[in-house]
């Protein structure tokens, strides 16, 4: 993580960790976040796609991949970085300035010798 353990504290689960100002890396960040499922006994379902949401009387009605359910309250969360956006600027830069966007699952190296790199 680029954020700091301190700043992971949740509800419940305020901890994260006897190293406040150390970075924790991704499969930790993972396992606190599914500790934190078990801590609060959170109904988590994993890989359910929704198709429709409308709201009901008391309520939503929601259709997914696994069927129809009912919810009082529905957070969108859907995410921003699933279609990387890159600005009309990116086009114009000289092929001398490496680019490479967090889209990439790997991206390449940089050259060892470039000026700037956009992420
Ligand atoms: C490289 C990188 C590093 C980052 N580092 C940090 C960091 O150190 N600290 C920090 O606080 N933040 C960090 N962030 C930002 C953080 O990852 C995001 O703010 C956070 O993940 C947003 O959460 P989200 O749930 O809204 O979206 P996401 O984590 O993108 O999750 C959205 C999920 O919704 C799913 N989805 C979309 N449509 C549907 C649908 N119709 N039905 C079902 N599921 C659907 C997607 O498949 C996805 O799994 C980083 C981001 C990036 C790209």
């Amino acid at each position: 993580m680029n954020t700091p353990n301190l700043a992971l504290g949740l509800p419940g689960m305020p901890s994260a960790g006897d190293e406040p100002d150390a970075f924790i890396r991704r499969i930790a960040a993972m396992n606190l976040f599914r500790k934190y499922a078990e801590v609060i006994d959170a109904p988590v379902r994993t890989g359910v796609e929704v198709t429709r949401l409308a709201a009901a009387a008391d309520g939503f009605t929601i259709e997914t991949s696994l069927g129809h359910m009912q919810a009082r309250n529905v957070v969108l969360a859907t995410g921003a970085y699933q279609a990387p956006k890159l600005p009309a600027v990116a086009g114009n830069l000289p092929q001398n300035v490496f680019q490479l966007h967090t889209h990439e699952p790997r991206p390449p190296p940089p050259p060892s010798s470039c000026l700037m790199a956009l992420c």
